[in-house]
């Protein structure tokens, strides 16, 4: 049966658009129409670029007319929105950026553009991507395209809940700590995190800048592969960027893991999760070796210091960041009798609490007489991380272990901060260590009391730069298992 145009992936769409077996302007009617229908549900989107979405549309379909062939030709695609795209509004879930429009477009969305795809809107996002479920906005709620009671995951929830509904057939995020694995295992879809500097950040509104970085969110890895490809490589714009060549991944992604070394964390003990959650990665870890794959036990002794480590860093680093929003260069402004007022005033104002708090122990962490003690001990504790990973990747080619703690949560369930920080127990090591990661479905577990099945992720990571492997192996679990097919979103295929 023919599948609709919002169902198709990004590789299908993009053959259809390339053969003229369809129109770049045919795909974007289809997936601005599904936004019609479902948006109210979901609320993915804090911006929808329809007038925009179509002209650019039109202009895709001449160049194809014309000869050209492009690899992401009417590819529908959603931007997480802190990253800047010319003339839109750029918020970043902030009520300090609610109505500043960018200047200019991030490399990386800028090189999507340039393979053809379409941006269709900007999405949600938790305020400058602090959080792991979206409830952080300042501008939005967002829900969970497989259960509407739940939140989507975070930080880059919008882009995650997008592409689950069949919104737009690819989306950007960017992780910092696992804000694009997290909502990708919640949203049964693929997030992908390339290696740190990878993929420029020139445009890409910085939270914490020596883990920032961005990659795709899309439901095949065929897709996430394209998408890297497109976005990835060397940016004079952005000093972090790394001038080395990408290699290509998604011609000639494996199809199978035999020969592979797969290590499986010593100290990342899944029964600590619950026995359904236990149950499906092992599970998973059973299907990798039925693939073929070596199961190898790795030790990353000190992996459990992630979080504390991650929360210095990243706080210190946003304190420093956010120093820019000042109510005189960017956003919004509360005028106020003299200027320190003002300062006070517009902050007070712009920066929601979670925000606030980063800042605060960011500050506090760099102030003198606990730089010491706090900062550059945080940053030791960085190194050892990222010397533990090289240690096991001595033995191993890949690393498996869960992409979250748990799946999806019902809003407000997190009250406490830590226990919405422990959501990226699993995701933040790979952060620190600033290596390629993603999440790849990997089963469903079904809450009590007649609840809807509800996806989780594996996490695959793998050493600097060797993203072919990491998403190949990805690939070939994918298509051995396909989990992420077995269950359609609530919101239903066609709305
Ligand atoms: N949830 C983590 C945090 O709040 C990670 C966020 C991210 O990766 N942007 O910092």
């Amino acid at each position: 049966m023919e599948r609709s145009l919002i169902e198709r992936t990004a590789a299908e769409i993009a053959r259809g658009v390339n053969r003229g077996e369809h129109s770049a302007a045919e795909a974007v009617d289809a997936a601005l129409a599904r936004v019609g229908d479902v948006e109210e549900r979901v609320g993915a989107f804090l911006t929808v670029l329809s007038d925009d979405a179509r002209n650019r549309a039109c202009a895709i379909d001449e160049r194809v007319r014309a000869g050209e062939r492009l690899p992401l030709a009417g590819v529908p695609l959603a931007v997480k929105d802190n990253m800047c795209v010319t003339g839109t509004r750029t918020t970043c879930g902030s009520r300090i950026l609610e109505r500043w429009t960018a200047p200019y477009t991030a490399t990386a969305v800028r090189r999507l553009e340039d393979a053809g795809a379409i941006v269709i809107g900007k999405t949600n996002l938790d305020e400058f991507a602090m959080g792991s479920s979206c409830e952080n906005s300042a501008l939005g709620v967002t829900r969970n395209p497989y259960d509407l009671s739940r939140v989507p995951g975070g930080s880059s929830g919008g882009s995650a809940a997008a592409v689950a509904g069949y919104e737009a057939a690819i989306g950007v995020g960017s992780d910092t700590g696992g804000s694009i694995r997290e909502p990708g295992a919640f949203c049964n879809v693929i997030g992908f995190k390339p290696t740190y500097g990878r993929v420029s950040r020139y445009g890409l509104i910085a939270f914490a800048s020596s883990l920032d970085q961005i990659g795709p969110l899309t439901r095949t890895v065929e897709d996430a592969a394209l998408v890297y490809d497109a976005m990835a490589g060397y940016d004079p714009m952005d000093s972090t960027s790394i001038d080395r060549p990408v290699e290509p991944t998604a011609k000639g992604l494996l199809e199978s893991l035999s020969g592979l070394k797969v290590g499986i964390v010593r100290q990342f003990d899944t029964r600590e999760l619950g026995d359904d959650v236990d149950e499906v990665y092992d599970r998973a870890y059973h299907d990798l070796e039925a693939l073929g794959a070596e199961l190898h036990d790795v030790s990353l002794p000190t992996a459990d210091y992630g979080l504390a480590t991650y929360y210095l860093i990243a706080p210190a680093e946003c304190s420093s960041n956010l120093a820019r929003f000042d109510g005189v260069r960017y956003g919004s402004r509360v005028e106020a009798a003299d200027v320190q007022a003002m300062y006070e005033n517009t902050r007070a104002a712009g920066f929601g609490p979670e925000v606030k708090r980063r800042i605060l122990i960011g500050t506090y962490a760099l102030s003198s007489g606990y730089y010491d003690a706090y900062y550059v001990r945080a940053q030791k504790a960085r190194t050892l991380i990222a010397r533990d990973f090289e240690a096991a990747f001595a033995e191993v080619d890949l690393i498996a272990c869960p992409a979250a703690s748990s799946p999806a949560f019902t809003f407000n369930a997190k009250s406490d901060p830590y226990s919405m920080y422990m959501m990226d127990y699993y995701t933040i090591p790979m952060s620190l260590a600033g290596l390629p990661a993603l999440s790849v479905p990997c089963g469903w577990v079904t809450p009590p009391g007649g609840a809807l099945p509800l996806p989780m992720g594996l996490q695959f990571a793998a050493p600097l730069f060797s993203e072919k492997l990491l998403l190949g192996a990805a690939h070939a679990y994918e298509s051995a298992t396909k989990h992420a097919l077995k269950h359609k979103p609530e919101v239903g295929a066609r709305g």
